[in-house]
């Protein structure tokens, strides 16, 4: 190391975004500005499983230092903290990388929600977010960096009190430890606390207790460390020895949540594959569930060995299982290629998939309660098994849950709609859309209340990919009831006085003829309906055209356009049609106006604009003006 490397500290300023971040975490008051310490654990555990991994291709990396663990340095008297590890440690360049600028696209969407964030949540924002060096800030006034890569001499010092920027330079003799990071924290006056005993415990039992690294704590600068967590891993312990607090403890660190898990699968599988799965169903909605990404978080070990968070080890449509996978088959030495390949990862991941939706399906017996909060929170992301994951779909169809036009605030399974369906009917109908009041208002199910006959209503994007996808739940075909003739002749009206469905008149048989003609661009045909009973008209898509709903749905996320033009159904029995059937050809001004009219009114209806926006307002004037005499 030269002199004159140590004499120039080198200023930098931070990356903008970095600086935003910064600004945050100083001048927002969270509540809970514990969290700061499980991050800095969190980041030394993670270098100490770095430096674990990368020796298993190169055991001079450990040298005689073979036991990573992590040692907290408390000093009240100069409010100080340390957090210490002998893991994989930073070049002066990974340094600057890594603590000046932020890699991550998440940061951004950290801080525009964090922005608005009140108190905890903004706390619970930080870890989810991985923006956790920087939380330091929150209780610290100046931080110090001082690290050292494994395998390498040189050391460098970072330090910065988070005012934009901050200062590089090559290490003094003794300010960095032998391999790895220490961080020193110079603590706000009012985060004196975080310089004591009793506290930094408390934390670490509460956040950190089962980080699979060992934690020590030294009361003093020059203190003997004595061992506050063992770093043993939770998951190889059998079920029975582990207390549901401790899991929800281990499920906290792991997944940076502050809930209870909705549920906790824990198990070993012996005989031909040997691995531990532990997995957490998180009890609430993480903010990156719909992230188009779509990567998972369960974490691969072999024997302890943390591996790789990226061998998908569930499906996508389970991405929001946290948890891992310890094998004790796998080599150590796993390459991406053999990630890809290997037979035992795919029979790790069947098993590990079959158990997650086994103790779904069991949770949804037992206590359903429970379950409709699981769907609340994840049903959009479990529907996409149903056209992605062909061999499980009858399992993930009987998952499924739906609001229906007759579920009220609960929801329906397929098990009960089908036990309720009518007699003569064959189809298990539904509406999509992006809206699920608008949809129960749609005039397209009048005709299938009449009947009792149950809708499900479908407000997910996904669900125009399955419910296209051909899928039937026991040999009953999905359809829309938007879609082709309802086919609901069959099925009797439960008011039994209701007007019978008989062919409509002369009158209205011609003047659904004259709409035809009018109508001959906008619509490809005008039928008397089965579906309504109040409206007078609605829109339909053609027998073989797609729902309308999905149609639009699919226009907007450039998946299609809005393709062939609808159908134009009119009510036969109500007032409005009858009346205007009898004028007939006497007035064919007002018959035309009326024909436009109430193409635009079944537009609306669907939530469109109508057609042509001038001349339906003359129309309605004219119309208006006549109804005033
Ligand atoms: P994350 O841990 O999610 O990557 P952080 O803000 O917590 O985000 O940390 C940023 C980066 O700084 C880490 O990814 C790592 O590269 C580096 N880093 C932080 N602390 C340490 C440490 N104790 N040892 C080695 N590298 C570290
Ligand atoms: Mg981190």
């Amino acid at each position: 190391m030269s002199t004159d490397q140590v004499a120039a500290p080198e200023s930098r300023s931070f990356e903008a975004d970095v600086s935003r971040l910064l600004h945050m975490m100083v001048h927002s008051v969270y509540s809970d500005r514990d969290v700061f310490l499980r991050e800095l654990i969190s980041n030394a555990a993670d270098a100490c499983e770095k430096l674990r991994f990368e020796a298993i291709a190169n055991p001079g990396l450990l040298g005689a230092d073979s036991k990573l663990r992590i040692t907290l340095k408390a000093d009240p008297e100069s409010r100080r903290l340390v957090v210490e590890d002998n893991g994989i440690g930073m070049t002066r360049d990974e340094m600057v990388e890594a603590l000046g600028t932020i890699a991550r696209s998440g940061t951004k969407a950290f801080i525009d929600r964090a922005g608005s964030a009140q108190g905890a949540e903004g706390a619970q924002l930080i870890g989810q977010f991985g923006v956790g060096f920087y939380s330091a800030f929150m209780v610290a006034e100046r931080v110090d960096v001082a690290s050292r890569r494994a395998g390498q001499d040189e050391a460098a010092f970072w330090s910065s009190d988070g005012q934009g920027s901050y200062t590089v330079r090559a290490a003094e003799a003794g300010e960095a430890p032998e391999r790895g990071t220490r961080v020193t924290l110079h603590l706000m006056e009012d985060a004196a606390s975080y310089a004591e005993r009793f506290n930094l415990e408390r934390i670490v039992k509460a956040q950190s207790g089962h980080v699979p690294v060992p934690i020590a704590f030294a009361e003093k600068p020059d203190a003997e460390p004595q061992e506050i967590a063992d770093g043993s891993a939770l998951w190889a312990k059998p079920r029975a020895q582990v207390s549901a607090e401790e899991y929800t403890d281990f499920y906290r660190s792991l997944a940076g949540q502050f809930d209870e898990p909705a549920l906790t699968v824990h198990f070993r599988a012996e005989g031909r594959h040997e691995y531990t799965a532990l997995a957490f169903l998180p009890g609430s909605k993480p903010f990156d569930l719909l992230d188009p990404e779509r990567s998972g978080r369960m974490k691969l070990y072999v024997r302890r060995v943390f591996i790789t968070d990226e061998a998908e080890i569930l499906p996508r449509y389970l991405r929001f299982v946290r948890g891992l996978v310890d094998s004790s088959d796998l080599p150590l030495n796993l390459s991406r290629e053999m990630i890809q390949e290997s037979p035992i990862l795919a029979a790790i991941k069947k098993g590990v998939t079959n158990r997650v939706l086994g103790e779904l399906e069991k949770l949804a017996k037992d206590d359903a309660e429970a379950y409709a909060k699981v769907w609340d929170n994840f049903g959009p992301v479990l529907k996409e098994g149903l056209y992605e994951d062909f061999e499980r779909r009858g399992q993930l169809l009987g998952l499924a849950r739906f609001k229906t036009t007759s579920s009220g605030e609960g929801w329906r399974s397929l098990k009960d709609y089908a036990a309720s369906m009518r007699e003569n009917q064959t189809a298990i109908y539904y509406a999509a859309g992006s809206d699920l009041a608008r949809l129960e208002s749609s005039p397209q199910l009048e005709g299938f209340r009449a009947r009792g006959v149950e809708v499900l209503l479908l407000p997910d994007p996904v669900d125009s990919f399955w419910v296209t996808a051909g899928i039937d739940y026991e040999g009953k075909p999905f359809k829309s009831v938007t879609q082709g003739g309802a086919d609901l002749s069959l099925i009797p009206k439960l008011d039994t006085n209701a007007d019978s469905g008989a062919a409509p008149s002369e009158a209205v048989a011609g003047f659904i003829a004259s709409l035809k003609t009018v109508l001959a661009d906008q619509v490809a045909d005008v039928r008397a309906s089965e579906r309504l009973t109040e409206s007078p008209v609605c829109l339909v898509a053609p027998e073989s055209g797609l729902d309308r709903q999905l149609e639009r749905i699919l226009a907007q996320s450039g998946r299609g356009g809005l393709g062939a033009k609808p159908v134009l159904e009119v009510n036969p029995n109500h007032d409005l049609i009858i009346a205007l059937a009898a004028i007939g050809e006497e007035d064919r001004a007002l018959s035309e106006d009326a024909a436009h009219l109430l193409y635009d009114e079944a537009r609306v209806l669907d939530g469109e604009l109508p057609a042509d926006p001038k001349a339906f307002s003359q129309r309605l004037g004219r119309v208006m003006r006549r109804s005033l005499g």
